[in-house]
């Protein structure tokens, strides 16, 4: 790993995600939508590192992340969330293939929402949201990461869906192909697409079926 990093905060963003607050290395810079890897610095658990993306801006201070937690692993998520500030952490130097490539449409599942929550404040900041829209799919209303933030980003252009809930001011039902067919007027835009490899997989296959072109889709390879 390349830097070594210590937490500065760790609160509660949903009742299984947590916002990670770090600090910023020297010399560590990154593009919106790039990931790293992140491992606790003790004995048990510094050669585990997993992949998570920054949702600060470059130009902050401070990084952040926002981990969703899988304790029915035992794994990396679960001790992240257990971390208190001013544990010790190491970092990798950024990678990926998700970065901001001009307007068009954000897809997103469950935490895969966090590259394009990192794209999408930068816009916000340089005031160039215009042109863009957001398409994310949950489970169930508490578990949509930062729903009054992209709201406010975005506004009607973008819509919250709900696969397990029909008593909540989200959409229900499922993102797919159907979904897609219906709600989307344009396939020659550029689609940005995030989420479990699954949901990657069919989404990409859907758009694709719809018209899109592959060059024209931005996920994590
Ligand atoms: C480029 C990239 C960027 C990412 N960015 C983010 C981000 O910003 N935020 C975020 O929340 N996530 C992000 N992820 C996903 C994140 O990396 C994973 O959630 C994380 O690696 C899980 O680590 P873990 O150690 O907790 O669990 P895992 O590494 O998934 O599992 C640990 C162990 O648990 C067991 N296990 C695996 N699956 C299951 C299961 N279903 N049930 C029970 N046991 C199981 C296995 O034995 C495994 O070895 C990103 C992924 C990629 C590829």
């Amino acid at each position: 790993m390349d830097y070594k990093i210590e937490l500065l905060l760790n609160e509660f963003v949903t009742h299984d995600v947590r916002r990670l607050v770090l600090s910023r290395p020297r010399g560590f810079d990154f593009v919106p939508g790039q990931g790293v890897e992140l491992a606790i610095d003790t004995p048990e658990w510094r050669e585990q590192g997993r992949p998570f993306t920054p949702t600060s801006l470059p130009g902050d201070g401070v990084l952040e992340f926002t981990i969703k937690g899988y304790p029915e692993h035992h794994g990396v998520t679960e001790q992240l969330h257990l971390l208190r500030p001013g544990s010790k952490l190491l970092m990798s130097k950024p990678f990926g293939a998700i970065r901001y490539q001009g307007p068009g449409t954000f897809i997103a599942a469950g935490a895969g929402i966090t590259p394009f929550m990192a794209i999408l404040r930068m816009l916000a900041a340089e005031g160039r949201l215009d042109g863009h829209r957001l398409i994310f799919s949950n489970k169930t209303p508490a578990d949509i990461i930062c729903g009054q933030e992209l709201h406010g980003y975005l506004g009607e252009r973008s819509q919250l869906l709900c696969s397990r809930a029909t008593d909540c001011n989200c959409r229900g039902g499922r993102l797919d192909f159907d979904f897609l067919r219906s709600n989307i007027d344009d396939f020659s835009q550029r689609f940005y697409v995030c989420g479990p490899p699954p949901f990657v997989n069919s989404i990409n296959a859907a758009l694709i079926e719809l018209g899109a072109v592959p060059d024209g889709l931005v996920f994590e390879k």
